[in-house]
């Protein structure tokens, strides 16, 4: 099989990089279209056309109205179209981002997207999550390519919950795992081909830098300060692990995410939270050594991401809804058959069960 990995285009990081966005748009197109939620806009949008018109730049400012829907991509491409945009810049969280990269590739126009949060690692990816007006998941859209520059602004980032960094910690904590399960078993990665060691090293230092960085960067961001472990963490969670899963793989954590998924207990839980659970499990389930186990719990518990399923709010009829979580992380498709030697449901209940034990088991020592 050919070893394929894919990144952005250019990926620019810094604190108050917005006020300087002009200089990184100017090179592909003097006409955006700008897309952001009414909240975002309000926060960013005097400094991004300060920066564009300094630069040259024109803008037409859209409102994203909130789901990334085959409608709301046809209201967009309406406007942007009558505007005479040549590009699209997204502003804020996953779904204005995915919307963005949707538009452009209909467009066949360039793209950039500027996360406000650091909450997962969808921005660098070539793929968009399609849904209906109502929010329910529609489909996957592929995309040929990947964003032309991702853009983070770290002082923007700093603002928000700091919850939302620690989501992305789990998102990003998950990936280095679920690449070496992928290596080890020759699986074909979201890039569509073999693991590159490029993207193997790249998903090994984003695990390398959240143990080093995490907890420094959570206090950062519950103080709403920009520091350097700040930055490390925050390019972990959106370059590296971006990179890292796209080219590097997915396996066991995020189809137990899905798995979770498939009952409501969790739901209101954000996706890393539910990936940090999972990867506990895909450990248990390649029978890690217990250090491995230790340190994973660890940062998990110090930087307020859950390590048994009482901390995603299930807490009754335990065993009977693992079971169900079990077959639906098994479904057919499903990442978890990337993982070496194969799995089966029972597999997969039993590792769930342990790592609930287990991580019960830490907490009342720590407590
Ligand atoms: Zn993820």
């Amino acid at each position: 099989m050919d070893r394929i990995i894919q990144s952005p285009g250019k990926y620019i990081q810094g604190a108050g990089v917005l006020a300087r966005i002009g200089d990184y748009l100017k090179p592909l197109a003097d006409r955006y279209l700008v897309l952001g939620d009414d909240f975002v806009l309000g926060l960013v949008q005097e400094k991004v056309k300060a920066s564009c018109s300094a630069a040259g730049l024109s803008l037409e400012v859209a409102s994203f109205k909130g789901e990334c829907s085959q409608n709301e991509i046809a209201r967009l491409r309406a406007l942007a179209e009558k505007a005479g945009c040549s590009a699209v810049l997204g502003i804020g969280g996953g779904k204005t981002l995915d919307t963005a990269k949707a538009l452009a590739h209909y467009m066949n126009i360039p793209v950039v997207v500027a996360p406000t949060i650091a909450s997962t690692d969808a921005p660098c990816s070539a793929l968009s999550v399609i849904y209906t007006d109502s929010g329910e998941f529609e489909s996957y859209l592929l995309l040929p390519s990947n964003p032309n520059r991702v853009i983070v602004d770290t002082e923007i980032v700093a603002g928000a919950p700091a919850r939302l960094l620690a989501a992305g910690i789990g998102d990003a904590l998950a990936t280095w795992f679920e690449a070496r399960a992928c290596a080890r078993s020759g699986a074909t990665t979201m890039a569509g081909g073999e693991c590159t060691r490029a993207a193997l090293a790249l998903a090994e230092l984003c695990y390398n830098t959240l143990m080093e960085e995490g907890e420094k960067a959570m206090i950062a961001a519950r103080q709403h300060v920009v520091t350097e472990a700040l930055e490390k963490v925050v390019e972990a969670n959106t370059f590296l692990s971006g990179v890292g899963f796209e080219s590097g793989g997915l396996a066991a954590a995020h189809a137990v995410h899905n798995g979770l998924t498939a009952i409501p207990d969790a739901h209101h839980y954000f996706h890393g939270e539910k990936v940090a659970f999972g990867t506990l499990v895909q450990l248990i389930l390649e029978n890690a050594p217990l250090e491995e186990l230790d340190d994973v719990a660890a940062l998990c518990h110090t930087v307020g991401l859950p390590i048994t399923l009482a901390e995603l709010d299930i807490t009754q009829d335990v065993a009977a809804k693992m079971r169900i979580v079990a077959q639906a992380a098994c479904a057919e498709g499903e990442t978890i058959h990337n993982m070496p030697g194969g799995v089966t449901v029972d597999k997969v209940y039993a590792a769930i069960m342990v790592a609930d034990e287990y991580g019960q088991r830490l907490l009342d020592q720590w407590s």
